[in-house]
């Protein structure tokens, strides 16, 4: 099987989405969307390992949805690669994993993006700490939503419970597909407002919705 691993060259220095002409900018360059006032996303950078297309895409489905573990260390090991060619991880005060709502959590029996975000932790050396922020509301499902309304339907759906140990701190949230990030920026403008210092977000998978 062919693994889609997103360029680590070429790809927006905010958004980590892979965008045309910024081949050889060694990221840094910011794409229209980021640099945008009322676009950008609240967290301050994203990563993701592998594009969320095909094979791949029918995999981390079947992990999400149907427990399907089988590929989860391969997982973790992209995801890790990813985490440790974009960001300092020393710099990294906390791991949090992206919440999900109790709802979910009873439907399924299991979280799969908690066991991710705790075995990246444990091979960066950086403290996990599940449940400092939570959901606290039922939005409706972002797919099929256009970018405006994903936005208006994740507001006020997480709330840090534990603002002490986010305060002043470089957050890593980890979550397993980020599409426009709506979710993981609303997450973001949460920790911040509970005041984190910086938010960065890694996931397994990015979905490019232009291709
Ligand atoms: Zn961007």
């Amino acid at each position: 099987m062919r693994v889609p691993f997103v360029p680590t060259d070429g790809c927006c220095a905010v958004c980590g989405r892979p965008c045309e002409g910024f081949a050889g900018t060694g990221g840094r360059a910011v794409c229209e969307e980021c640099s945008g006032r009322s676009s950008a996303p609240h967290f301050d950078c994203a990563a993701s390992a592998v594009r969320y297309e095909g094979t791949i895409r029918e995999i981390i489905q079947g992990y999400k949805f149907n427990a399907h573990l089988w590929m989860r260390d391969d997982f973790a090991d992209w995801l890790e690669a990813a985490v440790r060619t974009r960001f300092a991880v020393a710099r990294v005060d906390v791991v949090l994993p992206m919440p999900v709502s109790l709802f979910h959590r009873l439907d399924r029996g299991y979280s799969q993006c908690s066991y991710i975000a705790k075995e990246l932790a444990r091979r960066i050396g950086r403290i996990y700490r599940p449940g400092v922020v939570v959901r606290c509301g039922h939005p409706r499902r972002q797919a099929g939503l256009d970018e405006l309304s994903r936005r208006e339907n994740v507001k006020g759906t997480f709330a840090v419970r534990r603002p002490e140990l986010v305060r002043g701190r470089t957050v890593l949230v980890v979550d397993d597909v980020m599409t426009t990030g709506s979710t993981l920026s609303e997450c973001a403008r949460t920790l911040k407002e509970a005041g984190a210092w910086r938010v960065w977000c890694a996931t397994i998978a990015r979905s490019v919705r232009d291709g």
